[in-house]
């Protein structure tokens, strides 16, 4: 067993941090305040080559793997900067595209993304389906040549800041009349593509939007993929990598908040000469903190080799574990590191109140932590399904 990143590995570890730290969290929080997206700092990693790791060279990509794509999202978010649409754009889209995606579509989409000048946002939850994929509304039907949407989906991040959406659909297979999953990237501004901000209690530079999708006419080549059956897989092909970032951005998270809280600890001192990290009361929820990260870090590592090798069913596994160990890890660390913080753990300039949102929301999307521990406990402990 080798815990060892490569020496390339530990070059981008080290390139990304010293990026996301010129841009910091007080960067990351003047824009979200300021209703304004991180587009610098966006375009930087763009140009630096860290948004298209995981793309093939032959598109303009590092050539490297999922490993790589969450050492990006760990260490941006671990400098206070955690981008929820490297989750969307180089992790879902990116791999969709690549894996089950026509040539075409490959080379119109792909270099875009790598170099950061595309964005391409994943739409699949719905108002009446939520948690339960199996009751997506959004339906595509044939017209001709042509494909027309109709549908609404919620929740969808950074649509404002995309050229296209990645919108999960059901098509009618003629053969036995059901309706079955399928992809098709949307350009948004389409004709019939509406959307509109919701509120949300996260202070973030990107955003969600509800999507209304009212008899959108695509060509043909909207379609992912040659035919209707690469729907499912490349449904699933968004997934691992998906919970794989998410999980890295939250294990980022988590380090920032208890490297804030320990500085501060290590030199705050209310009672005589002694700091408050002295008292164990302080210390030890942070060292906990801690230690939950470092065990999400594990299985974000081998969720991420499991998939690099293409094991995708057992990195399905490691995947959804690692998604809720850093869900919880975060969660706990700046909450941990709010409360050693005391008042000025709930000030702005003191950056960690600021990711309370971001960390509870991270309990809830992209997969909940109940729809993991359903997963766990139906394929691993052999438990029947309630639902
Ligand atoms: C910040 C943020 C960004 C997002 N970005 C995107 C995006 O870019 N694209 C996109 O498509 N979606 C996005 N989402 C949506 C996200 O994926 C959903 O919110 C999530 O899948 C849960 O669906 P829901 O909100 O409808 O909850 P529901 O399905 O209504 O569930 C509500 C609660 O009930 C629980 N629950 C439901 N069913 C069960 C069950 N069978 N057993 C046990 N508990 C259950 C859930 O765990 C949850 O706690 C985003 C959400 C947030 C908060």
């Amino acid at each position: 067993m080798n815990f060892d990143l490569t020496p390339e590995q530990d070059q981008l570890r080290d390139a990304v941090r010293s990026l996301g730290r010129r841009y910091g969290h007080r960067y990351f929080v003047a824009k979200a305040k300021a209703g304004e997206h991180t587009t610098e700092l966006w375009r930087e990693a763009g140009q630096l080559g860290y948004l298209g790791v995981n793309i093939p060279t032959e598109y303009g990509g590092g050539g490297g793997g999922i490993t790589d794509l969450a050492i990006v999202c760990e260490e941006l978010a671990a400098t206070g900067c955690p981008l929820l649409l490297l989750v969307v754009s180089p992790a879902i889209a990116a791999t969709v595209i690549n894996r089950h995606g026509t040539e075409e579509q490959r080379k119109r989409h792909l270099p875009g993304l790598a170099d950061g000048s595309q964005k391409i946002v994943f739409a699949i939850t719905e108002p009446d389906a939520g948690s339960n994929f199996h009751r997506l509304a959004t339906v595509a039907r044939r017209d001709g040549g042509d494909w027309v949407l109709s549908g609404r989906k919620c929740y969808i991040s950074g649509v404002d800041e995309a050229g296209h959406v990645l919108v999960v659909a059901r098509t009618e297979d003629s053969s036995t009349g059901k309706l079955k999953p399928a992809l098709f990237i949307v350009p948004t501004d389409a004709v019939g593509l509406t959307f509109s901000k919701l509120d949300m209690e996260i202070v973030s530079p990107e955003n969600q939007f509800l999507l209304y999708l009212d008899d959108v006419r695509l060509p043909a080549d909207a379609l992912v993929g040659e035919s209707l059956d690469a729907g499912l897989p490349a449904l699933f092909a968004g997934l691992n990598p998906e919970r794989i970032t998410v999980a890295a951005m939250g294990a980022g998270t988590g380090r920032y908040a208890i490297e804030r809280a320990a500085e501060y600890t290590a030199t705050r001192a209310v009672w005589g000469g002694r700091t408050i990290g002295s008292h164990q009361g302080v210390a030890h929820p942070l060292a906990h903190a801690a230690v939950q990260v470092e065990l999400a870090r594990l299985m974000i590592q081998k969720a991420a080799a499991l998939y690099d090798a293409g094991r995708d069913l057992e990195a399905g596994v490691s995947a959804n574990m690692a998604k809720y160990a850093a869900g919880e890890a975060a969660a706990l660390a700046v909450d941990t590191a709010v409360q050693a913080l005391g008042g000025a753990g709930m000030t702005t300039e003191y950056g960690v109140a600021t990711l309370l949102g971001a960390v509870r929301a991270g309990r809830i999307a992209p997969v909940s932590r109940e729809m993991i521990l359903n997963f766990v406990a139906q394929h691993l402990l052999g438990q029947d399904k309630s639902y």
